[in-house]
């Protein structure tokens, strides 16, 4: 049984997967204070890393996948690296466009 295994079959009898403690209100697997400390770790890292470090404690048994991120929800990541690095290139040529579409507004005037 896996890290991961153990903290679903511990969800499923209604536990907190860290503590063990039954709790009926559990978020993730864990218990409301588990759950808070788990945010805050998560908070306290940037944004870019929260998703590797979720990752890893999903795999460590520590924290439940998040059901509604599925593997297409992610999928806009992507979107917005390729925005960023389309950004970063297009940054050289900005004055030019601007001045193009001020020309172009006039031309509509
Ligand atoms: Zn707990």
């Amino acid at each position: 049984m896996t890290p991961a295994e153990k903290a679903q079959a511990l969800n499923q009898a209604g536990m907190c997967i860290i503590c063990g403690t039954p709790a009926k209100t559990r978020t993730r697997g864990l218990c409301r204070m588990h759950h808070g400390r788990f945010r805050r770790k998560l908070d306290s890292l940037p944004v870019e890393e929260r998703e590797q470090f979720e990752t890893h404690l999903i795999e460590q048994g520590l924290v439940l996948p998040n059901r509604r991120v599925s593997a297409s929800d992610r999928q806009p990541l992507a979107f917005d690296e390729a925005f960023t690095a389309f950004k970063e290139r297009r940054e050289g040529s900005e004055e030019h466009a601007a001045s193009d579409e001020s020309s172009d507004s006039t031309r509509g005037a």
